[in-house]
Formats: structure tokens, C-alpha cells, sequence
């Protein structure tokens, strides 16, 4: 390929909006292009990195049996109302809807669950057909809240799905594990640097499910992990060892104080001598979502640990929730904002509390008074017996659930994703197979998701420097360039011209940079573009001298032209 016919156009700043590594160099090398927020053109470059990466992703999934498909974007309503998602997924705005001429509903993709199952039932009939697992390579649409990190979080991306089916438990837990060592093998080969975390599997439960999370401070996942056990989860599903607490000894009668203006823990521990964050229980009203209705809730927590929310939506089985406004928990408590606490809680205002505060006697509280705390409450006697439930967000620090050490926190970006399904998607829809015993079953499915727009930005997050990006050699545009710095100069051009032909020739996915620009310019470009190993063709050409650059670690070299060869590929490791 020659550079000249090709379309590159880097630029000299940062594009304003771009806030991570990633973003600016992919956007500042001309590699992406903005269209609309999360909306992104992919340029040549660009566009070889993408399928590089998907090819890699198709060789390792074909490789234990998957089978490539193309399924449609454009879905009916039906089909989603058939899964029951429509609802959720509209009143959430994910979705992008739209209507055809004859006012009919449709939507463009956010995910493929029920056109796959829709597909796998109409050509599977019987148990002997399976295992069967499809996958497809194409756009996503999502109508994200936040769209941002260019190619991060897009609202149209590109994303690897595949949907294993299967007769029952054990084939899902087979399909399960063959795409968990697919993954393994895809990141691996990409030159990826990633951990597979435990991750939260929201409403639908279901036996499993994981992120592979590559590590990156500017990751919007947080991670916690132990070195020691090897344990690993998203932040959103971690658990840690509960942290000590002093006791609250011995039953005592309750009593009631007046607190005025006293609301936070921290108030509180100044305000009561003795009182402790840790022999407090702190409720937290948030206004939860159902499908068919909304309510506020009491959450009760330990003073001195954290509510979390994905755990909560979890325990209430609910779409969502977020904190409840001032005028909400006046409304539900009675109180202003700071008083909330079980005892005196109204009836209808649904009570769930931490395990953290499972046999805990004689807590701080509030009653649902303004001004007014209690002391040595003891749930069950004093007020209702709440649910108890895990709703603990871990932290650093905290002991690990498996070695006891204190776990670590990092920051990572979530590349791949898979899941357990169980029939979730086949029993809604009626999708079933003849089981062996003769009887109709439905499919026991598992889903699995990779990013191919987000994976390569990601490698740019874990592979760059001050000059640019450095491209791992698996997916990088091209492995190798080989630059005339003055391509009039005929020495120069001949020179290059053979050395190209012998990579080539060799098996380099090598580009020729015969554009007609200065040598400075051309230095800064192919920095900034970051291809693997770099040849240069200059002023020493006549001599049969060339410099040879490593772009990792910007290791530069003399080289006479008969060696290239041998070098090239023995920088490319081959
Ligand atoms: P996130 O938590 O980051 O929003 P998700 O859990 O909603 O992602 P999945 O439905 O699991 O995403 O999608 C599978 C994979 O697709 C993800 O692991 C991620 O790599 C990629 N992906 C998801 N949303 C986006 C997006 N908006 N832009 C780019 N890639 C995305
Ligand atoms: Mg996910």
C-alpha cells in the first residue's frame, strides 16, 4: 500500500472535547472522525485496525465452533415485547425507536437476544443439533446518557455478540467455558494487557457472569482484586470481609434525643459521645423503579460503610434508583432530610437493611422527626424487622472475601463481557427444542459480548507516549512503513521501492510512505500514527544506509539496506 493514494490527515491539536489519551491521539491522528456525539467515521487506518482486531476475534471463535452470522439492525416491537424488554428499554431512552411509513415500531439494536433466539428456534428442532453457538460482527446502537471517550463509549459501535444454545445446565457451562478461553486467547493475541473480574448480572441472575476489564486509569469500571487469592470483581459485585465493628452489648430500653441540626454520621459521632459510625445505622431513602411502578425505599446501612446501588436494584428487583429528593423523604418519612431511620417508618415504605446489621443490638437511628435521633434501637423490637440483604459496597482496604488480605483497586475499561443467560430469553419467548426425554424444553442460553471499536481504543490507552500512539504489532494499521524522506530524489525512491518489496515479499504488512512532504512532517506523522517498526530512507540511501526505528521506546537505529530484512522481523518477533 502506498501512503500517497491513501487517506491520512493528521492534525496539530486535540480535538476540544476530547478528555482521555485514546480520544485525542485516535482523533488527532485522523483516525476517527466525528459525525454526531458518540457517532464516529473510521478512517483507512483506522478501518484496517478494526477488522485486524475482528479477525483475530473470528479466527478464535470459529475455532471452538461458533458460527458467523449476520443478523438485522431494524427489529419490530413485537419481538421485544415478546422478550417483555420494549418497556424497560424504552422508558430507560438505551433505545433508539423509530416508525416505518405504515406507523409500525421498530428500533435499531442496542442488542440481538431476541432476533438470535428468533433465528436459532427457527432452525433447531431438536437436542441433537445442539450445541450450536452464532455470533455476528456489527453495529450496535445506543442512545448512551453520556456518550464520550470516542470511540469508548459510542452510541453507534461495533460489537462482536455471540449466543450459545443449549439442551441444558451442563452444555451452557461447556459453551460457557470455551468462550471464557476464546476471550482469554483474543485479548492475549491483540497484545492486550486484562483481568477477568466477577461481575454483576443484574435482575436476570442466572448462574455467572464476567467482565474482561482492561486495566487503565481512565476507566469507568472500578475493580477490586487480591493478589493473594486471585480474586477479582467489577466494584458493582465485589464483597469484602465485613470490617469490625465494636459490639452493642446487652439489650437496653430505647430512648429518644432531641438532635437539632444534627443530621450526618459525622455530626452524630460528635454530637453522642461514645457513638462510634460503627454502632449507627444510617437510613438511606431512594426512589426505586419498577416496571409497572415507582416507590421510595428505606435502605439501612452500618454508619460507617457504604450503600451499593447496583446491589440495591438487585435486592429490590427493581430497573433503578437514585436518592430520593428532600421533598420525596419529607413526604415518606415526615421528617426533613437527616431524620430518616426505622423506628416510626410508615407502613408502606418498604425496609431493607445491610447483613452488616444482622443481630447488631442497641443502634443509633433516626425516627422520622425532625431533630430527633434514637439511641439502643434494636430492629425487630423497636420497629419492623427490615429484609436483610447484602447491599455493602467493598472498598480498598477491606479484607478480601477469599485470603483475608486487604484488597487493591484499580480502574478498567470493560472490553468483553459473558454471561450465563439460563432460559431466560427462550422461556419468554417460547423458543424451545425437543429435549431428549421426548418433551418440548426451552434453550438454555449464554451471551457473550466484545467491543471491537472499544478494544483497539483501549490499546491505544495501555500502548502510548508523548509523541503519539505505539501500536501493538497484532493489530496495528500496518506492522511496518518504509519512508522516502524525499521521494524526488531517485536514489531514495529506489531504495525504498526494493526494501518495501522485500517485507512485502517476506510476509511484513508493510506500507511505502512516498508522499511528497518534509522530512520533519513525515517524522512527526508516523510518532503520532505509531506503526510498530519504521524505516526511513534518507540522505545515507545512496550509501545503502538506512535508520530503522522501533517505535516502542523510540529506539533508533543505523542499518545498512541488505539487513532490513532480518531486522524488520526481528523486531516484529518472528
Ligand atoms: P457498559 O457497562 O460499558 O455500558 P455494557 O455492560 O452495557 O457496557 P454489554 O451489553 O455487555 O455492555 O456489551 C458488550 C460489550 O460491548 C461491552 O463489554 C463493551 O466492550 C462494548 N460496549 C458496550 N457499550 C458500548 C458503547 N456505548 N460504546 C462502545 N462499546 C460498547
Ligand atoms: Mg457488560
Amino acid at each position: 500500500m502506498r501512503l500517497s493514494t491513501l487517506l491520512i490527515s493528521t492534525l496539530r491539536d486535540d480535538p476540544a472535547d476530547a478528555e482521555i489519551p485514546s480520544h485525542k491521539l485516535l482523533a488527532r491522528a485522523g483516525f476517527i472522525v466525528k459525525i454526531a456525539a458518540g457517532v464516529y467515521t473510521y478512517s483507512p487506518l483506522m478501518w484496517r485496525v478494526v477488522r485486524k482486531f475482528a479477525q483475530i476475534v473470528r479466527e478464535e471463535l470459529d475455532r471452538e465452533g461458533a458460527n458467523e452470522v449476520m443478523l438485522p439492525i431494524i427489529q419490530p416491537r413485537e419481538l421485544w415485547v415478546s422478550s417483555g424488554r420494549w418497556d424497560r428499554y424504552v422508558t430507560d431512552g438505551i433505545m433508539f425507536t423509530l416508525k416505518d411509513r405504515k406507523g409500525s415500531e421498530m428500533c435499531l439494536g442496542p442488542t440481538h437476544e431476541e432476533v438470535m433466539t428468533t433465528f436459532v428456534d427457527a432452525q433447531v428442532n431438536s437436542y441433537k443439533q445442539m450445541p450450536v453457538n452464532c455470533y455476528q460482527i456489527q453495529d450496535k446502537f445506543r442512545d448512551e446518557i453520556r456518550p464520550r471517550f470516542g470511540l469508548m463509549r459510542g452510541r453507534e459501535f461495533i460489537m462482536m455478540d455471540a449466543y450459545s444454545f443449549d439442551a441444558d445446565d451442563a452444555g451452557l457451562d461447556v459453551a460457557y467455558q470455551k468462550m471464557r478461553n476464546a476471550y482469554c486467547r483474543i485479548f492475549e493475541r491483540a497484545g492486550l494487557d486484562y483481568t477477568i473480574v466477577q461481575a454483576d448480572s443484574g435482575a436476570i441472575g442466572g448462574a455467572g457472569s464476567e467482565e474482561f476489564m482492561v486495566i487503565a486509569d481512565t476507566g469507568e469500571d472500578a475493580i477490586l482484586f487480591c493478589k493473594s487469592s486471585g480474586y477479582a470483581a467489577n466494584v458493582e459485585k465485589a464483597t469484602s470481609r465485613l470490617p469490625e465493628a465494636p459490639d452493642g452489648g446487652e439489650v437496653r430500653a430505647m430512648s429518644k434525643h432531641e438532635t437539632p441540626g444534627v443530621k450526618t454520621v459525622a455530626q452524630l459521632e460528635q454530637f453522642f459521645d461514645g457513638w462510634v459510625a460503627g454502632r449507627m445505622a444510617k437510613t438511606v431513602l431512594y426512589h426505586a423503579t419498577w416496571r409497572d411502578r415507582e416507590a421510595v425505599v428505606a435502605a439501612m446501612m452500618r454508619g460507617d460503610l457504604e450503600i451499593n446501588e447496583v446491589k440495591l436494584v438487585n435486592a429490590l428487583d427493581a430497573l433503578s434508583v437514585r436518592l430520593a429528593t428532600d421533598e420525596e423523604i419529607l413526604k415518606a418519612t415526615g421528617a426533613e432530610t437527616g431524620f430518616a431511620g426505622p423506628v416510626n417508618l410508615k407502613d408502606d415504605v418498604q425496609l431493607l437493611a445491610d447483613l452488616s446489621l444482622q443481630g447488631r443490638t442497641n443502634l443509633l437511628t433516626g425516627c422520622n422527626e425532625t431533630g430527633y435521633h434514637c439511641l439502643d434501637v434494636n430492629l425487630g423490637r423497636d420497629c419492623r424487622t427490615p429484609e436483610f440483604h447484602d447491599l455493602r459496597l467493598a472498598r480498598a482496604g477491606e479484607g478480601c472475601p477469599i485470603s483475608g488480605a486487604p484488597l487493591e483497586q484499580a480502574r478498567g475499561i470493560e472490553v468483553g463481557h459473558i454471561f450465563k443467560l439460563g432460559t431466560k430469553y427462550s422461556s419468554a419467548m417460547g423458543a424451545t427444542f425437543m429435549a431428549k426425554e421426548g418433551k418440548p424444553a426451552p434453550f438454555v442460553m449464554g451471551c457473550y459480548g466484545i467491543g471491537v471499536s472499544r478494544t483497539p481504543a483501549s490499546a491505544v490507552e495501555q500502548h502510548f507516549d508523548d509523541k503519539g500512539m505505539v501500536w501493538p504489532v497484532p493489530i496495528a494499521p500496518f506492522e511496518c512503513v518504509v519512508a522516502m524522506l524525499d521521494p524526488k530524489r531517485d536514489e531514495q525512491k529506489v531504495l525504498a521501492d526494493r526494501l518495501y518489496a522485500e517485507l512485502a515479499e517476506a510476509g511484513v504488512d508493510v506500507c511505502l510512505d512516498d508522499r511528497a512532504m518534509s522530512p520533519g512532517a513525515k517524522f512527526k506523522d508516523h510518532e503520532l500514527i505509531g506503526l510498530p517498526v519504521q524505516v526511513f530512507v534518507g540522505r545515507k540511501a545512496a550509501e545503502g544506509e538506512v535508520e530503522l526505528l522501533a517505535r516502542k521506546g523510540m529506539q533508533k537505529s543505523e542499518c545498512a539496506a541488505d539487513d532490513v530484512r532480518a531486522k524488520v522481523l526481528a523486531l516484529l518477533g518472528r
